[in-house]
């Protein structure tokens, strides 16, 4: 199921459907360690595991590897002068956020979320929480 415009929060409007990005430091998610499953926010698509969060001390939630190949899309993002890649959810289109190649070892990326992006499945419970 993929949310309707009217189901999503406005936060959620402008970082998913507008590409917009949450300030540094904010996110839910930033210091969230509990083992489960990083979905997006939208349609439930699962995207990313626990295991493969790290802190890249740069303000957003990070990752080095997505849970799959399909799980997101791609796009090259030139919008602040500089060649950047966009990653969307690989299902609903929603904007994630963006990666870059400068990730921890095995993968040598770094998928940078926002939070308001992204609903936190805790294996533990079941609990579901949005960013
Ligand atoms: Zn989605």
């Amino acid at each position: 199921m993929i949310k309707d415009i009217d189901e999503l929060t406005e936060e959620q409007i402008e970082i998913c459907l507008n590409s917009g990005t949450e300030r540094p430091f904010t996110g839910k998610f930033l210091n969230e360690d509990r083992v489960g499953t990083y979905r997006c926010v939208r349609c439930h698509n699962a995207l990313f595991r626990s295991d493969t969060k790290f802190d890249a001390g740069c303000g957003w939630p990070s990752f080095y590897e997505a849970i799959s190949e399909t799980s997101l899309r791609y796009l090259d993002d030139y919008s602040l002068g500089r060649h950047r890649t966009e990653i969307r959810c690989g299902n609903c289109d929603a904007h994630m956020g963006h990666v870059f190649p400068d990730g921890p070892q095995p993968t040598g990326l770094r998928f940078c979320l926002n939070s308001i992006a992204l609903n936190f499945k805790w294996d533990e419970t079941g609990e579901e929480i949005d960013g």
